[in-house]
C-alpha cells in the first residue's frame, strides 16, 4: 500500500483536532472527481467539481468523518440512449480507526480490510465518496421515470413522437424480422 498524500485534494489531515476526542472541525471544499466514480452507465465526469461538506470529529478510536457530496453525473437513458446529464447529492459516515496498532499486530489477516484507518492521521476520503456515489445510483439510468424507449420499428424515440405508429401495412418481410427480434428479447 502506497501512503497517502496529505496534499491530494480528497485526502484530509485531522491533526489539529489533536486526537482529543469531540474535537471537531467543519469545512467545505470542492476536489475534482476522481477516475472511474460511478458506475459503467452513469458516472461523475474525471476531473468535473465534487463539492463536499465535511465535519471530522475525533471519537475515542478514531475520527469520524461525515458529510455531503454534490456532483454531477452523466451517462445515458438505459432505455432510448438520451444522454443524462443529472446532478446528485450523497451523503456518507464513515469510521476511520488510528493506525496505531498496525505495527506487528495486523500482520497479513484480511480482516482489516473491512476497517477503514487514518494513515499517519490523513483520512482517505476517496473510497467512502466512491461507495456513496456507485450506491445512490441507479442499476439503469433513465432520462425520464417513464420513458417509453425507442420504437422496435424505425427506432425513432418515443419520448419524442409520442402518437408514433407505424401503418399496419408494413411489407411483411420486416414484421417478420420484428417477430424474430422480440422472439431474440424473450
Ligand atoms: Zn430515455
Ligand atoms: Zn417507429
Amino acid at each position: 500500500m502506497t501512503s497517502l498524500d496529505p496534499r491530494a485534494p480528497l485526502v484530509l489531515d485531522t491533526r489539529e483536532l489533536g486526537r482529543r476526542p469531540g474535537s471537531q472541525r467543519e469545512m467545505t471544499l470542492t476536489a475534482p472527481a476522481p477516475a472511474d466514480l460511478g458506475i459503467e452507465v452513469l458516472s461523475v465526469p474525471e476531473g468535473s467539481p465534487v463539492e463536499l461538506d465535511l465535519r471530522i470529529e475525533a471519537v475515542m478510536e478514531g475520527v469520524l468523518v461525515t458529510g455531503t457530496a454534490k456532483a454531477v453525473v452523466e451517462g445515458e437513458c438505459a432505455r432510448c440512449l438520451e444522454p443524462i446529464h443529472e446532478d446528485i447529492e450523497v451523503t456518507f459516515q464513515e469510521l476511520f480507526v488510528y493506525d496505531d496498532t498496525r505495527h506487528g499486530e495486523r500482520g497479513d489477516s484480511e480482516e482489516d480490510d473491512e476497517t477503514s484507518r487514518l494513515e499517519d492521521d490523513l483520512v482517505d476520503l476517496e473510497p467512502l465518496l466512491r461507495d456513496a456515489v456507485v450506491l445512490a445510483l441507479p442499476f439503469q439510468p433513465l432520462c425520464q421515470p417513464d420513458c417509453p424507449g425507442l420504437c422496435p420499428e424505425c427506432g425513432a424515440r418515443l419520448a419524442d413522437d409520442p402518437d408514433h405508429t407505424h401503418d399496419a401495412a408494413v411489407d411483411p418481410r420486416w414484421s417478420a424480422l420484428a417477430e424474430l427480434k422480440n422472439d431474440d428479447l424473450n
